[in-house]
């Protein structure tokens, strides 16, 4: 099998630290070039824009757009309409709809579209899953709770219209529980709190419910120092579940039934690799539309400043 040949777009955080290593410890895909405005590899070619990579640029196959999701839309068009297959990183785009045309875009170019949601590749999500399917459930309880000054350092995108603040990791808790609970789950109400100098929520608070209102509520706050929270809690009928460390640990029945190390890069890549070879494409809005519906039934409430 010819190895499925990826420039990234966007060098920053994700790339380095999880697009590069994946990249490498995957069968079947290599690192063909990088597009960015600040940096490069030794021996990579290397392409200021993605416009220069798709016209300058060595054969390539596909691209991995790691750029804020502001961006990525017409980034994505871009690539799909050159040939290439795209995987997106999370959140799929800024906006619910703008997704649509991408979609229609590569389902007529026989192009692959991944949307990714790498918090579902968490080693702990599958099996969570099949834990939950035969049991009866009381209800969910999410924190997900990070120091936005650790984890974001710098990152103004992120508090810009579209860059979703806390949300930017709340979607990972989103991603997790749409996958675990395969019923079709809704926002009932939502309290966003806006830093008074910036344009997107640094903490929420959810409730969903179920069509036959089973109680979730979700708490996601980037002010947390100290310990951070990735935390999922189910009450069932057989005892809690308790999924932690953003889906890497599982207790469940009194008993540790995961602990492991986390590989989700490595599993994106491997499912990219899956789709190209049939063209296939991999969308799911479920989580972007929860996110898109608390930002309609928000409640808002102006806090303190945030300074980075
Ligand atoms: P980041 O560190 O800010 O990197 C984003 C990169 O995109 C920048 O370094 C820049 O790369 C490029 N970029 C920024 N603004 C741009 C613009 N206006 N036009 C074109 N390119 C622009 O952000 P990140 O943490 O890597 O996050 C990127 C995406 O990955 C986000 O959607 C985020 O949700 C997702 N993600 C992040 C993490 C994490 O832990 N940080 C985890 C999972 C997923 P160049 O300077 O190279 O052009």
């Amino acid at each position: 099998m010819t190895a499925l040949r990826v420039a990234i777009v966007g060098f920053g955080k994700i790339a380095r630290d999880q697009h590069i290593p994946a990249i490498g410890a995957t069968d079947g895909v290599k690192l063909a070039a990088i597009a960015s405005r600040n940096a490069s590899l030794p021996g990579l070619p290397h392409f200021s824009t993605l416009e220069e990579l798709l016209r300058d640029g060595p054969p390539i196959d596909a691209v991995a757009l790691c750029t804020p999701p502001q961006v990525r839309r017409a980034q994505a068009a871009a690539a799909i309409a050159a040939g290439k297959h795209v995987m997106l990183e999370k959140p799929p785009g800024a906006s619910v709809s703008e997704l649509d045309p991408l979609i229609a875009l590569a389902a007529r170019s026989g192009r692959t579209l991944f949307a990714t949601w790498h918090s579902r590749f968490a080693p702990a999500v599958e099996p969570a899953r099949r834990w939950l399917t035969p049991r009866r459930i009381a209800s969910v309880s999410i924190s997900w709770k990070e120091d936005v000054r650790v984890w974001h350092p710098g990152q103004s995108w992120i508090w810009e219209p579209g860059g979703l603040g806390v949300f930017d990791p709340g979607i990972n808790a989103l991603s997790i529980l749409t996958r675990i609970l395969p019923q079709p789950l809704f926002v009932t109400a939502a309290e966003l709190y806006f830093p008074a100098n910036r344009e997107a929520p640094i903490a929420a608070r959810l409730s969903l419910a179920d069509a036959a209102g089973l109680p979730i509520d979700a708490a996601f706050d980037f002010r947390q120092t100290g310990p951070q929270s990735w935390d999922i809690r189910v009450e069932t009928d057989a005892g809690p579940l308790e999924l932690s460390g953003g889906g890497a640990r599982l207790v469940a029945g009194g008993e540790v039934l995961v602990d492991a190390a986390e590989t989700e890069y490595r599993g994106l890549y491997g499912r990219f690799v899956e789709l190209t070879a049939t063209e296939a494409s991999d969308v799911d809005l479920t989580p972007l539309r929860l996110v898109a519906d608390a930002f309609m039934l928000g409640r808002r409430q102006i806090v303190e400043a945030f300074e980075d």
